[in-house]
């Protein structure tokens, strides 16, 4: 059989990125297991929102969120600069759509931490990128607690959003892979283990198909 180059895969290939969505209710641990699995991976990009919130201590522009006044955040909307958009605790959360186009085309895997609505809007957008991981706390009393050990949100904010986590929990049917966050590296371990197997699906290995002729399949 002809030798050539694409006859001893190498481990390189061109393929699109993956978009792994990950959601829950505010308080389950989904950025912890975000930035983890970009500390193991810096190759692996997040998708810094945009937001109307106000910043917490320690959040940087730029880094953890883009902060911008509603008005801006309208205009971004109006001007199709957002690929999905929401509003969760009255606020506006978006995900600007230029990152994300450039990232996926150029193979870079992304992380987005958006909620249940962001998931449905981005996964209509981009149906063959996306892949999407729910994360439940083990009971809604440890989400209380977890809530409350992060001083930086105000007791009405908390409840507010002890209220929206039984929303957001009734939506985890719409996601692909589903973990609960008891133990922290468990999860960690799941989660890599579901952006594993996204970038092995065969419907991004395009790249594989002179390899493949190789074997005169
Ligand atoms: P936080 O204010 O705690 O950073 O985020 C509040 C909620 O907004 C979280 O559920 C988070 O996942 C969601 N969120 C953050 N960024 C976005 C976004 O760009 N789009 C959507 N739809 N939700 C977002």
């Amino acid at each position: 059989m002809a030798q050539n180059a694409q006859s001893n895969h190498n481990g390189a290939e061109q393929r699109r990125g993956v978009c792994l969505v990950i959601s829950a209710p505010s308080g389950a641990g989904k950025s912890t297991i975000a930035n983890a699995l970009r500390a193991s991976e810096p190759a692996l990009m997040h998708s810094v929102s945009v937001t109307t919130r106000q910043p917490r201590p320690g959040e940087k522009e730029g880094v953890h969120y883009h902060f911008r006044t509603m008005e801006d955040f309208e205009r971004m909307a109006a001007a199709g600069e957002l690929l999905e958009w929401a509003t969760v605790f009255g606020r506006g959360y978006g995900t600007p759509r230029a990152p994300v186009e450039a990232a996926l085309a150029a193979g870079r895997d992304m992380v987005f931490d958006i909620d249940w609505q962001g998931h449905q809007q981005i996964r209509r957008a981009l149906p063959d990128d996306v892949v999407s991981l729910f994360v439940l706390p083990p009971s809604l009393e440890e989400l209380e607690r977890r809530l409350r050990g992060r001083a930086s949100d105000h007791p009405d904010e908390i409840a507010r959003r002890m209220a929206a986590a039984r929303d957001e929990i009734s939506h985890w049917r719409e996601f692909d892979h589903v973990i609960i966050n008891t133990d922290l590296d468990r999860a960690i371990t799941e989660a890599r283990s579901v952006l594993v197997a996204a970038r092995l699906q065969t419907r991004r290995r395009t790249g594989l198909l002179d390899f493949v002729a190789s074997f005169g399949a």
